[in-house]
């Protein structure tokens, strides 16, 4: 094959048998005649001259000089996609395997063809997807996860030989976007529970009832921390009781571990100082806690500590600064399942069981618990501390957003007065 190199030209491999080229370099100035092909075979080839004759060891590999600028970005826009394959980590290949196959089964069961996966089907399975709901009533799958699926379906697709344009066509990337927007709507309509919000949740509690003043007392420490770490629900749920920690002059310390948004590890520490008002002192619904942890193979012992509490939280005296119950083992999880008996379990509190617990408070208090989920806490601290003034750095130190337009979001739609010159008109 002869390529031509008269003048500014650009070369394109690809593979007529599927094998992906893994590099192709040429020069972009006129003149420049030196061109390196490296292809999966390892073959590499360094020419010159004006005009150059490539071994016929590349019969696979078809070689075009191309004038046409939209047919050159298109096929570069191929390579693109090719040299994407290769960034798939391992990790990567098994969610999109385990994707595909889920997506071959729907097929089966409803009589469908999986290969090639043609649009009308892929749209009505991201449909399904996103009308899914879990055990609590919530989308199974976000919108972030539902994209996954359709880069999985994309990637069986195009590694089978079908094409790598699926999640491309308008009417699937349609779909996908009216799901992302679907679900941003939803996202932002979670109010936030604020300060007030938060002590009425607290006295709604039957403290002093047994057992339910066990699950009381369990909901009232768990709300209040992570209202007041602003911590993300599967964050407070994986914590360990050695990760909160009394520290006399500040209340408490929480160190995170590896979290989501801390890939590297590096940690944090989330201090929780004591509070005004016993009813809302997250040092004091603490130990009340774990007073009822410690003594969980001791019956009459928890029984007496649920009716010793004041059922009245007017009546409530602070108890942060009295002795913290001592546990055998600090690395058990930290909130635990109760059963309806009033038993302390071994096992942590899931997500789902916090979320529930939150919606059974919810409705006890007489709120709409559609409009709220745990992400409200974390979303109350935020809105609560800037209308308190706190300025963003001083948010983000606990909230630990990567960005300061993050909590700007919070302010748009919560606290629409701060800083607004509407205040200013007299009124
Ligand atoms: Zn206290």
């Amino acid at each position: 094959m002869w390529l031509s190199t008269g003048g500014l030209f650009r070369v394109v491999l690809w593979s007529l048998d599927g094998l992906v080229v893994r590099r192709a370099w040429s020069p972009q100035r006129p003149g420049m005649t030196i061109l390196r092909i490296d292809c999966q075979a390892g073959i590499s080839l360094h020419t010159g001259g004006v005009s150059t004759a490539i071994s016929t060891q590349f019969a696979a590999v078809s070689i075009g000089v191309l004038a046409d600028a939209a047919a050159e970005l298109e096929l570069l826009d191929r390579y693109a996609d090719d040299l994407d394959e290769h960034a798939l980590a391992a990790s990567t290949r098994r969610y999109y395997d385990a994707d595909f196959r889920q997506y071959e089964l729907r097929c089966a069961r409803l009589g469908r063809t999986a290969l090639p996966c043609g649009p009308t089907d892929v749209r009505l399975y991201l449909t399904d997807l996103s009308l899914r709901l879990d055990q609590d009533g919530v989308p199974a799958y976000r919108a972030s996860s539902i994209e996954r699926h359709l880069a999985s379906l994309s990637y069986a697709n195009y590694a089978r030989g079908y094409g790598r344009r699926l999640a491309r066509d308008p009417a699937v990337a349609r779909m996908l976007q009216a799901i992302k927007n679907a679900r941003q709507e939803k996202t932002q309509r979670k109010r936030p529970l604020l300060l007030d919000d938060l002590r009425r949740l607290v006295t709604s509690c039957e403290h002093d009832r047994w057992p339910l003043g066990v699950t009381a007392a369990r909901d009232t420490f768990a709300f209040l921390l992570a209202f007041a770490t602003a911590m993300r629900r599967e964050e407070i749920t994986g914590l360990r009781v050695h990760q909160v920690t009394s520290v006399p002059l500040d209340g408490l310390w929480v160190r995170l571990g590896r979290t989501k948004t801390d890939q590297q590890g590096a940690g944090a520490v989330l201090p929780v100082p004591y509070g005004q008002h016993p009813v809302t002192c997250v040092p004091c619904a603490r130990i009340r806690w774990l007073r009822l942890v410690a003594a969980r193979a001791d019956r009459p012992t928890m029984m007496r500590l649920v009716r010793q509490t004041p059922g009245d939280v007017t009546h409530w005296q602070h108890v942060c600064r009295g002795e913290i119950p001592a546990l055998a083992d600090e690395s058990v999880p930290l909130l635990r399942s109760v059963t309806k008996a009033g038993a302390v379990s071994d096992a942590g509190l899931s997500t789902s069981g916090l979320n529930q617990a939150l919606k059974r408070r919810l409705v006890a208090a007489g709120y709409d618990p559609r409009a709220y989920g745990m992400h409200s806490l974390r979303a109350g601290m935020v809105t609560q501390a800037r209308r308190n003034g706190a300025d963003t750095r001083a948010v983000r130190r606990q909230t630990r957003h990567s960005s300061d337009a993050m909590v700007d979001l919070y302010d748009r739609e919560w606290n629409p007065l701060d800083g607004n010159a509407v205040q200013q008109l007299g009124l």
